[in-house]
Order: C-alpha cells, then sequence, then structure tokens
C-alpha cells in the first residue's frame, strides 16, 4: 500500500527474541518511528497503578485512559516513553510494571484505546510497529510482516546477560522459567484475532547477532521500496 511517510513494517515475536532492540535499530536505520505498542501498555499500567486504579474498576480505568497522554519520542529525540509529558522509559520496564502489565493488557477497553492511537501514528506510514497483536490487529494491511523467534536457551542467555549487565543478581535457570512462564501466558491470551496474519516472514534469531538481524530486515524493507 502507498503510504505518504514510508512502509509499515510490523515486527512480532516470542519473549526474548531480541524484537524490540531490533525494531529499534532498523527504525533508526530507515529513519522510520520506532512503534514500541509494548511500551504503550507498560505506560498505561504505570499510570493504573500510580492513581491506584485496579483492573477491575473499569469505569475509572476508562476515565483514566481518556486523561492520560503517552508519548513515543522518536528516535532522533531520544526515543523516551512520555507519560503526561514525563519521561517514564525505565520505571515502566520495573518488575513491578512487568508483572502487572498483563492484567490491563487483557482489557478489551484498554486494547480499544491504545490500538486506536497506534493506527492513528502509523497512518502516514515510516513505522517500524512491534508488538504481539501488530500484523494481525493493527496493522493487519502491514507492507512487510515479521515474526521473531529463537531457541528457548538462546533468549534466555540473551535476557540474562542484559540484566546481569544491569547489576540485577539472578540465576540462568530463573531467568528460563520466567521465560518458560510468559511463553505459556502469552499462547493463553486472546488478542482479538479471528485468524493467523497471512504473509508473515520468520525469521530464526538463535544463532544471529543483532546487527544480522537489523541487516536482514532492512534489506527486505529496501526490495519492498523503503
Ligand atoms: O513487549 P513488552 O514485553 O514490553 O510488552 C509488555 C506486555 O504488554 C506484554 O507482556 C503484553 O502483556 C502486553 N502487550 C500486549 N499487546 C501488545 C504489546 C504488549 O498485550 N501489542
Amino acid at each position: 500500500m502507498k503510504r505518504n511517510a514510508g512502509l509499515v513494517i510490523a515486527i512480532d515475536g516470542v519473549v526474548g527474541s531480541g524484537k524490540t532492540s531490533t525494531a529499534r535499530e532498523v527504525a533508526r536505520v530507515l529513519g522510520y518511528r520506532h512503534l514500541d505498542t509494548g511500551a504503550m501498555y507498560r505506560a498505561a499500567t504505570l499510570a493504573a497503578r500510580q492513581a491506584g486504579v485496579a483492573a477491575a474498576e473499569t469505569a475509572a480505568l476508562a476515565d483514566l485512559l481518556s486523561r492520560i497522554r503517552i508519548t513515543l519520542l522518536p528516535q532522533h529525540q531520544g526515543g523516551a516513553v512520555l507519560l503526561d509529558g514525563r519521561d517514564v522509559s525505565h520505571r515502566i520496564r520495573s518488575p513491578e510494571i512487568t508483572r502487572a502489565v498483563g492484567a490491563y493488557a487483557d482489557l478489551p477497553l484498554v486494547r480499544r484505546a491504545l490500538i486506536a492511537q497506534q493506527q492513528r501514528l502509523g497512518a502516514e506510514g515510516g513505522v517500524v510497529a512491534e508488538g504481539r497483536d501488530i500484523a494481525s490487529v493493527v496493522f493487519p494491511d502491514a507492507d512487510l510482516k515479521i515474526r521473531m523467534v529463537a531457541d528457548l536457551r538462546a533468549r534466555a542467555l540473551r535476557r540474562f546477560r542484559e540484566l546481569t549487565e544491569k547489576g540485577v543478581s539472578i540465576s540462568l535457570e530463573d531467568v528460563v522459567t520466567d521465560i518458560r512462564q510468559r511463553d505459556a501466558e502469552d499462547a493463553a491470551r486472546d488478542y482479538g484475532t479471528c485468524a493467523p496474519p497471512t504473509d508473515v516472514i520468520e525469521l530464526d534469531t538463535t544463532g544471529m547477532t543483532l546487527n544480522g538481524q537489523v541487516e536482514h530486515i532492512v534489506s527486505l524493507a529496501r526490495q519492498r521500496g523503503a
């Protein structure tokens, strides 16, 4: 589909497949916007927790969602995630938010609000959009759809290195258990999809470096006119 600002590239993938770093870097190379939908669900969850609104309080939650403003700054402006103008990029990745986000992200009212915002942001093209439902629900007519997969062990090792570099003390076995649990949760989750997305290219990143993944996706995007 011809769009004013470039292609819509949809990237989905299992936990720890490297989709966020890859999507961010592909966006930077192509000069596109990185639309990290997970960050939006995380920011909405942070807003709800700060306001003391539980996932079960749907009326209060709907009211809160109509008042908050989630902004994803473009990469050339630093790429931060803002909640009502404040930088929450780090806070939304805390273990507390990671644990809480699923309960909010499961609610149709939350999904409707955020998907509408995501579709507005991608309407002109020039985006690398990332998330579980991106190719099936948010942008079913995306120009390039990638699904990133990798062996459990490889994903766990990447996550383990990331965490230990940040000074978090955790065993590799605990990371494996955590990823297994999130895989099971993801598999059980209903993203409002009637049918699996079509034309998806599966990319197994088990033996690949970040640069290799980025180059591969950028070259596919160039073949499609990026
Ligand atoms: O990708 P990330 O781990 O940041 O996503 C955080 C959580 O947000 C996911 O575990 C999932 O519960 C939710 N999510 C979602 N739909 C998306 C992106 C994320 O429900 N498109």
